[in-house]
C-alpha cells in the first residue's frame, strides 16, 4: 500500500483521509463482531438478567446475537424489541429468538436486583403506573433499612433465600 499524499487538492485529502479511516473503522467493527459485517454470522447467544430495554435491543438486532435469554420481565420496555413492526424490511428480516421472562419467584427476583440499580424518579413513576409499586416499595424499603449491603454481601443463592418469602409475597400481587 503506498504512503505517498494523494494528489488532486484539500478535497482530494479529506476524501483520502476519510476513506482510511472507515476501513480503520470497518475493520474495528468487523473484529468486534466477530466477523459479523463481512459474513453476516449470527450465532451468539446472550442471557441476561432483566429483560433488554430498548437501546439494548437495538445493539442486539444489529449485533451477531441469534437468541436472548432473560429471567425478569421489564414492564417499562416490553414490546420494544419488536422491530420487525418498523418497516417492511425489518419484517423480512429473521429476529433474534427470545427465551423469558420465567413467571416463577425467580423473575422476580432478577427484576427486582435490577431496580435496586437504577430508579429514578420518572421511571418510578412509570412503574407504579404499570403495577410495579409493591416492588418499588421493597426497593425502598431494602435501601432505606441498609439491607442492600447485606445483599450485596451474599452470593446469589444466598441473596435468594433471604429475599425468598417477599420475593413470594411479590407473587401475589404483581401483575402476570
Ligand atoms: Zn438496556
Amino acid at each position: 500500500m503506498s504512503a505517498r499524499p494523494p494528489r488532486g487538492g484539500n478535497a482530494a485529502r479529506r476524501s483520502a483521509r476519510s476513506a482510511r479511516f472507515n476501513r480503520v473503522r470497518r475493520a474495528r467493527c468487523d473484529r468486534a463482531n466477530g466477523g459479523y459485517g463481512r459474513r453476516g454470522r449470527r450465532d451468539l447467544v446472550l442471557t441476561t438478567t432483566l429483560q433488554p430495554c430498548l437501546q439494548c435491543a437495538a445493539v442486539i438486532r444489529l449485533g451477531p446475537i441469534a437468541a436472548v435469554r432473560f429471567a425478569g420481565p421489564d414492564r417499562y420496555w416490553d414490546g420494544c424489541h419488536d422491530f420487525g413492526k418498523l418497516s417492511a424490511r425489518e419484517a423480512r428480516r429473521g429476529q433474534p429468538a427470545r427465551t423469558g421472562p420465567r413467571r416463577d419467584e425467580l423473575d422476580i427476583f432478577a427484576t427486582l436486583i435490577s431496580r435496586l440499580v437504577h430508579l429514578p424518579p420518572a421511571y418510578e413513576e412509570a412503574l407504579r403506573a404499570l403495577g410495579e409499586g409493591p416492588m418499588v416499595d421493597l426497593v425502598h424499603e431494602l435501601e432505606g433499612g441498609r439491607e442492600v449491603d447485606r445483599l450485596a454481601a451474599m452470593d446469589v443463592i444466598e441473596g435468594f433465600g433471604y429475599l425468598w418469602p417477599r420475593l413470594q409475597e411479590l407473587a401475589k400481587v404483581l401483575p402476570a
